[in-house]
C-alpha cells in the first residue's frame, strides 16, 4: 500500500496569523495553491482555502486568523492510506495535513510540508466515493460549494450502489442513464432486480416516515431499468487501464468470481477464470430455479463480463483436474470463490436410499433442464427444511410434475426461515406445510424405494431463536416421544444446509466452520491466495458475493503492487433535482405476479413494471442524496428556514444569539459573515439529514432565495453505453 506522500497537495509558503484577511487573499492567489498553511510561530494554527476567502469578500476586516478554518489534524508523509482514512473518520475532516520528521534519531522534529484531501485518501484506496464512508466524510467538500451526504440506502447496501441517483433517473424517464449508474458497481442487475434481499429498502427513508412496509421499491425499479436496457439490446463498454503482464487465476465463476474477474481485466491483469460446472454463473446459473428470473438476462449480463477478456476454462476442478498449488506457482495471485454448493443429508436411517437427494443437487440436475432420476411425476414429495432453499425445491416439484409437495419443519409455521412472499406463493401453487416435527427416518418399501419419512413432534414451547439472526438454537429441540408419524411420499428432498467441499488437502486455511479462512478484504494466511464469498462467509446473498468480488480484486491488486484501481479517477457530476411533494399521496406497490394456474411450469413468474408504475414508484424517493446548496453571500442568517421546517432538520446558529439548535445536525450547509448593514454578525446553518426529507419548504420560504438543492455524484465515467449488435445504417431510398 503506498504512502500518504502520494497523493500530497502543495501548500503555498507559510503565512502568518496576524498579517491581514486581504493580504492573505492576495497571498493565496499569487500561490495558486489550493491553501495557505496559517501559522503562530512554529506552530501550525489554521487553513485558509479559496473558501475561506469568500468571506473575506463579503467583509474584508480583521487578521486572516479571524477567517482560517481551526487547526486540522496530522499524519505523517510516510504514514499508510489507511491511516489516513482512519484519521478522516475519527476527527471528522475533509483534509489532513502531512508533516516530515527531521533531525536526528531522539531529536526529531516534524514540520508541515503539504495536504491530502479526504476524497484523494479513499479513491485512492480503490473505494468507490462512498464506500463505508459515514455521511461526516463529505461534510468537508467545501471547494465544491456543497456538502455530500450518502442515503441511508446507499450506506445499507453492501455494493453501495448510487440508488438516490438511479431511482431518480428511472422517475426522469432516463431509464438507460438509470442502467448505466446502476452497472457501476453492479454487474448483476437482472439478478439483483428480482431476487436480492435488499437491505437498503430495510434502511429506506421513505420507510422510517411512511413505516417500513413503503420504503421504495429499489429492488423493483433496478428491474425495471435494467428490462429497459435488455429490451434495446444495450451493453457495456469498458474504457480498459493497460495490460499490466501480471495475472490472476479466479476459481469458481459465481457472483464473487465473475464481479472479481471484471474487475481484475478492468485494471489490467490477464484473468483465467477455473469452473467446475459446464456453464458459467456458480448458485444464479446451477441452482436459483429459472422461475424466479430471466434466464436470458442473466447470460447477457455474465457475456458483458466475459467480453472484458476474461479466458474461461469450463469443467476445470481445481483441486482435481488442476492443483491450487499449480495455480500458485503459475500465477501472480489466485482468488478462490468456490461457493457452498454441495447440500447436507442428515444421516438418518434410510437417508441412503436411492429417491433421497439433497435440495442442492435437485435444483443442480433442474438447472440443466434435466428431470432428476427416480424423481416421481404424479407422486409425493417430502422436503425436509423450512428455508428459502426448501421453498424453492418445493415450488421447483411442483412445477416438475409432483401430486402432492409437502414441506416440513422444526420451526412453527410464523418462525420458518423462509422468505415470507416466496412461502405464499407456493402454497398458492398447492405446497403443503408441516410444522413443529423432526425427521427420525426415511422409511423403505419392501423393494427398497422410499415409501415415507417418519417425523416426531418437537416441544415448541421450548424452541429458542437467535434474538439477531432469528435462527433456530438446534440445542433447544426437545423430542416428544410417541408422537412418531409417516408422510407417505416416494421422493425425499433433504434442504438441511450447505457444505463448503473445496478439498482439504489443497493446504487452504479453514476456520472451525470448515470455512475458508480469509478476512473482509479476501487476504488469506497463505501468501498469494485470496478467497471470498459464500465459501469465506457461510451461506449468504448475492449482494454480500458481489462484494466480496470487488473487495478482493482491490486486495488483489493492492497486493501486487498497484496503486489506484483504475487510471480515471470519477467525474464530479453537480445535478439539480426535482421536487417530488406529491409522491407523499403515494403508497409501495408490489411487481405483480402471474395467477396460480399459469405458474405451474419453470416460466419466469414476476412480471414487469409499466412506465407509469416505475415513474411513480421512483418518484417516492426523497433524494436523499440532495443536499441544500445556500448562496453564502445572499444568505441573510434571518432564521425563516429554521423556523419552517416541519422536521426540525436545521439550525441557523448566529453567534451572540441565543437560538435553538435542536436538529443535531452537523452537516454545515452555509457560513458567513454579514456586512456592517446586517451588524457585522456572522453564523452557520446546520443540517441533520437523517431528518431532512427534502420538502423544500425552507427553499420557498427564504426571503432572499438564497437556497437550492442540488446533488453532487462521482460518475465513473470509464464506463459507456453501445448497442450489443451494431446497428445497420439506415436503408437510403434509391432515386
Ligand atoms: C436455492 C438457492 C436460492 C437462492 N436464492 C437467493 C436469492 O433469492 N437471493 C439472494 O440474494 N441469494 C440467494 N441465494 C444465495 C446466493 O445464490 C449465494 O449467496 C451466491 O450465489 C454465492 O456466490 P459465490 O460466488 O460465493 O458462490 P457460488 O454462486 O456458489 O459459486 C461458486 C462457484 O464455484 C464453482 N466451484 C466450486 N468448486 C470448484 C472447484 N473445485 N473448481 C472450480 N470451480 C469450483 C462452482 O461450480 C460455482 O460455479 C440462493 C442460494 C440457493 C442455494
Ligand atoms: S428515500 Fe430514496 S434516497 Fe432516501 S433512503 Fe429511500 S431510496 Fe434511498
Ligand atoms: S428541505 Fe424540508 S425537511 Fe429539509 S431542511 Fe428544508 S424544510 Fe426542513
Amino acid at each position: 500500500m503506498p504512502s500518504l506522500s502520494k497523493i500530497l497537495l502543495p501548500i503555498a509558503a507559510p503565512c502568518p496569523a496576524d498579517v491581514s484577511a486581504a493580504d492573505a487573499v492576495r497571498r493565496l492567489a499569487a500561490s495558486g495553491a489550493e491553501m495557505l498553511l496559517i501559522e503562530k510561530g512554529d506552530v501550525v494554527v489554521g487553513l485558509f482555502s479559496h473558501r475561506e476567502a469568500l468571506a473575506v469578500y463579503g467583509d474584508g476586516a480583521g487578521p486572516v486568523e479571524k477567517y482560517m478554518r481551526r487547526p486540522i489534524p496530522g499524519r505523517n508523509l510516510a504514514d499508510s492510506m489507511e491511516a489516513g482514512a482512519e484519521i478522516i473518520y475519527r476527527e471528522d475532516t475533509p483534509y489532513v495535513i502531512l508533516t516530515e520528521d527531521e533531525g536526528p534519531l531522539f531529536r526529531k522534529t516534524s514540520r508541515p510540508v503539504g495536504l491530502v484531501d479526504a476524497f484523494d485518501i479513499l479513491a485512492e484506496i480503490g473505494k468507490t466515493t462512498t464506500d463505508t464512508a459515514s455521511n461526516k466524510v463529505f461534510t468537508g467538500r467545501k471547494d465544491l460549494g456543497l456538502s455530500v451526504p450518502v442515503s441511508p440506502c446507499q450506506r445499507a447496501c453492501p455494493i453501495h450502489q448510487d440508488i438516490a441517483a438511479y431511482v431518480d433517473y428511472v422517475s426522469q424517464g432516463r431509464y438507460l442513464d438509470s442502467w448505466l449508474v446502476i452497472h457501476e458497481t453492479n454487474p448483476f442487475p437482472s439478478m439483483l432486480g428480482r431476487l436480492c434481499n435488499h437491505p437498503c429498502e430495510t434502511d429506506c427513508k421513505r420507510g422510517w416516515v411512511q413505516g417500513p412496509e413503503n420504503a421504495v421499491s429499489i429492488k423493483s425499479l433496478k428491474r425495471f431499468a435494467t428490462d429497459y436496457a435488455w429490451a434495446r439490446r444495450m451493453k457495456i463498454s469498458y474504457q480498459m487501464a493497460p495490460e499490466n503482464g501480471k495475472r490472476v487465476a479466479v476459481v469458481g465463476s459465481g457472483c464473487a468470481g465473475l464481479t472479481a474477474a471484471q474487475d481484475l481485466r478492468l485494471m489490467g491483469y490477464a484473468v483465467d477464470l477455473y469452473e467446475r460446472e459446464a456453464k458459467l454463473g456458480g448458485l444464479l446459473s446451477a441452482s436459483i430455479p429459472h422461475f424466479r428470473f430471466e434466464l436470458p438476462q442473466l447470460e447477457w449480463e455474465i457475456q458483458m463480463i466475459i467480453d472484458t477478456g476474461v479466458n474461461v476454462l469450463l469443467n476445470k476442478n481445481v483441486g482435481k483436474d488442476v492443483k491450487l498449488e499449480q495455480l500458485l506457482a503459475d500465477y501472480d495471485s489466485v482468488f478462490v470463490s468456490v461457493g457452498m454448493m454441495t447440500g447436507r443429508i442428515l444421516p438418518v436411517p434410510g437417508s441412503d436410499l436411492p429417491e433421497v437427494i439433497s435440495a442442492m443437487e435437485f435444483l443442480r440436475i433442474r438447472s440443466y433442464d434435466i428431470v432428476p432420476d427416480n424423481f416421481p411425476k404424479g407422486g409425493d414429495v417430502v422436503v425436509i427444511g423450512g428455508g428459502a432453499v426448501a421453498t424453492d425445491a418445493a415450488q421447483t416439484s411442483i412445477k416438475t410434475g409432483a401430486r402432492k409437495v409437502w414441506m416440513v419443519s422444526i420451526e412453527p409455521a410464523d418462525r420458518l426461515p423462509a422468505f415470507g412472499n416466496e412461502l405464499v406463493e407456493a402454497r398458492e401453487i398447492g405446497l403443503q406445510l408441516h410444522t413443529g416435527v423432526i425427521v427420525n427416518a426415511i422409511k423403505a418399501d419392501s423393494r427398497g424405494h422410499v415409501s415415507g419419512v417418519e417425523f416426531i413432534r418437537v416441544d415448541e414451547s421450548k424452541l429458542q431463536f437467535d434474538p439477531e439472526s432469528g435462527k433456530l438454537l438446534i440445542n433447544s429441540v426437545q423430542k416428544l416421544p410417541g408422537t412418531e408419524h409417516v408422510i407417505p411420499c416416494r421422493y425425499a428432498i433433504f434442504a438441511s444446509g450447505q457444505i463448503m467441499d473445496f478439498p482439504q488437502d489443497q493446504g487452504v486455511p479453514l476456520t472451525p466452520r470448515k470455512l475458508i479462512d480469509a478476512n473482509t478484504g479476501g487476504y488469506t494466511s497463505v501468501s498469494k491466495l485470496f478467497a471470498g464469498g459464500d465459501c469465506v462467509q457461510g451461506p449468504s446473498f448475492i449482494v454480500d458475493a458481489v462484494a466480496w468480488g470487488h473487495r478482493a480484486a482491490r486486495s488483489i491488486n493492492e497486493f501486487l503492487g498497484a496503486s489506484v484501481p483504475r487510471d480515471a479517477k470519477p467525474l464530479t457530476v453537480i445535478e439539480t433535482t426535482d421536487d417530488h411533494r406529491e409522491a407523499d399521496y403515494y403508497l409501495r406497490e408490489e411487481p405483480p405476479i402471474l395467477p396460480a394456474e399459469k405458474r405451474m411450469d419453470m416460466s419466469p413468474v414476476e412480471l414487469p413494471w409499466n412506465d407509469e408504475q416505475a415513474i411513480t414508484a421512483a418518484l417516492r424517493c426523497f433524494q436523499c442524496d440532495t443536499v441544500h446548496h445556500v448562496d453564502e453571500s445572499t444568505c441573510i442568517l434571518c432564521g425563516a428556514c429554521d423556523d419552517v421546517c416541519p422536521e426540525k432538520a436545521l439550525d441557523v446558529v448566529v453567534s451572540g444569539e441565543p437560538r435553538d439548535t435542536s436538529s443535531g445536525g452537523f452537516v454545515e450547509i452555509c457560513n458567513t459573515v454579514l456586512g456592517e448593514d446586517f451588524g457585522g454578525k456572522s453564523g452557520k446553518i446546520l443540517v441533520n439529514y437523517d431528518r431532512c426529507t427534502n420538502c423544500r419548504i425552507c427553499e420557498d420560504h427564504c426571503p432572499v432565495n438564497c437556497i437550492t438543492f442540488q446533488r453532487v455524484r462521482f460518475r465513473d465515467d470509464t464506463m459507456q453505453m453501445i448497442p450489443l449488435t451494431p446497428v445497420a445504417a439506415p436503408a437510403r431510398a434509391s432515386k
